[in-house]
């Protein structure tokens, strides 16, 4: 009988006295009555840890935070303690590479909610869903969808906290199941006004000729970690790189389209709504190869 496959490492933070215990994430931690599970309030951020020779990296780990201390700020959540939520990161990634034993990639979610009376943070290791190898390799179809606001409705509305990476991404499923239904595997949000926002799960970088493009945060997205480490290091290679509105037009006419985030790393767009984009393999190979480090690693 194949033995059963290692439980993935957790960590339950006491955010009073700074402190973590590693726990079995088989059993009961959570109230029925916590504000994530009862009302999607908290925030969370997932990374990718892939093995480096003989350690362990966490990628964009700094981006990472400083983007769960801004989405603290925005849902009014006390300021996570850098020293306490990665020393909790790094026991679960040392845990769940004991555990395993292997050198696969995978991630580590990391979650601040309201709790119940006070606010409780966690961190869980999770293994890396296979179908993005797959879907970085291959690409994949994407249908767009109307998100229902207008471009920049955040900086008017800031009660629907565009920008901070909530739990309530219940919406963002119903995406993928209705990208399914329709014959692709993922989603492209436009505001309602014909802006380009991002994926469910992932935002939108275009190649046109020697220029990077992604649309600008304030237009209503997620600021993502792997788009800005793509930036900084095609900066670093010459290419021109920007925020700007882009339309369905833009896409179609790039050198090539591509969904971004820490667990797909970058996987191109192959089709949008049915008609077929440029799928530019050797860009697509020297982005993954600026995100991951060495092209071996994953
Ligand atoms: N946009 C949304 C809505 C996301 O949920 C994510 C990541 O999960 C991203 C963009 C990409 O962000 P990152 O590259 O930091 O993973």
């Amino acid at each position: 009988m194949a033995a059963a496959p290692a439980p993935d490492s957790l960590a339950l933070l006491d955010l009073a006295r700074a402190e973590f215990t590693l726990v079995d994430p088989r059993d009961p931690h959570l109230r029925v009555d916590d504000l994530a599970p009862h009302r999607g309030d908290g925030i969370f951020e997932t990374v990718l840890v892939t093995r480096r020779g003989a350690a362990d990296h966490v990628h964009a780990r700094d981006l990472h935070f400083t983007r769960f201390r801004a989405s603290a700020a925005m849902l009014e959540l006390p300021a996570p303690d850098p020293d306490l939520w990665h020393a909790a990161l790094d026991a679960v990634v040392a845990e769940h590479r004991a555990a395993r034993g292997d050198d696969e990639p995978f991630t580590v979610r990391y979650t601040l909610s309201r709790g119940v009376d006070a606010p409780v943070g966690w961190a869980l290791t999770i293994p890396l869903d296979p179908k993005y190898v797959r879907q970085r390799a291959q690409g994949i179809a994407v249908v767009t969808l109307d998100k229902g606001y207008p471009a920049y409705f955040g900086q008017i509305a800031p009660w629907m906290l565009i920008g901070a990476k909530t739990l309530s991404y219940a919406t963002n499923q119903a995406a993928g199941r209705w990208a399914a239904a329709h014959g692709a595997e993922d989603v492209i949000y436009l505001s309602h006004d014909g802006r380009v926002l991002e994926g469910p799960s992932a935002n939108v970088v275009i190649r046109r000729g020697g220029e990077l493009l992604t649309p600008d945060p304030k237009a209503g997205l997620l600021h993502g970690t792997t788009q800005q480490t793509i930036f900084s290091h095609a900066a670093e290679a010459g290419l021109l790189c920007s925020y700007t509105d882009l339309t369905v037009d833009d896409l179609m006419s790039a050198d090539g389209v591509w969904l971004t985030s820490s667990a797909r790393v970058s996987v191109p767009v192959t089709a949008l709504d049915g008609a077929a984009l440029t799928y530019d393999e050797e860009f697509s190979a020297r982005m993954r190869t600026w995100v991951l480090g060495d092209p071996g690693t994953v």
